[in-house]
């Protein structure tokens, strides 16, 4: 479909394009498409734009990964659909695994992604083995790498599902996620969680990472960034920031 550039709602419909042309590929899932449309119901609550609450989580999710002893990137369907070059130069820039995790089980979705990865610059994009399981899962999650999720001590899952985050922490891991809803079960779980779409969120990401990296922030600089960290308190704010936008708009 093409759509004019003076559209007001441009950006919003190419990302849906995006997601709708991911799943004709079988990249995404069908489900992939209800989950985008809870995401754009918050980034419309949010004002559309990365807020200062959102910058502040990406500048300890970009210190928290330079700080991991082995980062691992989770990719699921919509993530790749959506974002799979920045997810690929986070990988080259940490340096960190990229490995691919999905809800719905299909061994043939699962080797799209690591395709379209490819194809969009990844040299080595791992694949979840049946031998290596984290433990607290069910569901076809459960399956990791035993060179990537598996031994990971920083997993990075933007735009994830239910209760594996809860799961990567009772394994004792670090996660950082991208989640527009402040309330879901991950970005309730999560270590870090950038309230933000993951198309703003990763470039800043990369960024703030670049940034750390040329002025050649120290081991305990990055540390202190981390360790003022509070969780619960971004998502407050975040609920706080979609309420303000929210009264200023009406
Ligand atoms: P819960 O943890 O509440 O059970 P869920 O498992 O139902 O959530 P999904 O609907 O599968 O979660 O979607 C994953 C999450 O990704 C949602 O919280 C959604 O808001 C978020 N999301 C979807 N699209 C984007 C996007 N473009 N950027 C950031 N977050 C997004």
């Amino acid at each position: 479909m093409k759509i004019p550039k003076s559209h007001p709602r441009f950006a919003s419909l190419m990302t849906r394009e995006l997601i709708a042309d991911a799943v004709k590929k079988g990249i995404a899932s069908e489900h992939g498409l209800i989950a985008h449309g809870r995401g754009e119901a918050f980034d419309y609550l949010l004002g559309e734009k990365t807020t200062e609450n959102a910058k502040k989580s990406i500048k300890v999710a970009a210190a928290l990964m330079l700080l991991a002893k082995y980062p691992v990137i989770s990719i699921n369907g919509n993530a790749a659909a959506l974002a799979p070059k920045e997810l690929v130069a986070l990988s080259k820039i940490v340096p960190a695994k990229l490995e691919v995790n999905i809800f719905h089980k299909s061994r043939h979705r699962e080797l799209k992604i690591k395709e379209h990865l490819i194809k969009n610059g990844a040299k080595e994009v791992l694949m979840p083995q049946k031998n290596f399981q984290i433990k607290f899962l069910e569901s076809n999650r459960k399956y990791a790498n035993k060179d990537g999720i598996y031994k990971a001590d920083v997993v990075f899952v933007p735009l994830e599902d239910g209760d594996r985050t809860e799961a990567l922490i009772k394994n004792g891991k670090k996660v950082i996620t991208i989640d527009l809803n402040p309330l879901s079960r991950t970005a309730k779980n999560a270590t870090i969680t950038i309230v933000d779409n993951i198309m703003r969120a990763m470039p800043l990401l990369i960024s703030s990472i670049k940034r750390f990296k040329s002025l050649k922030t120290s081991e305990k600089e990055l540390n202190f960034i981390c360790s003022n960290y509070d969780n619960k308190k971004i998502l407050k704010d975040s609920l706080n920031e979609m309420d303000t936008n929210l009264k200023s708009t009406l």
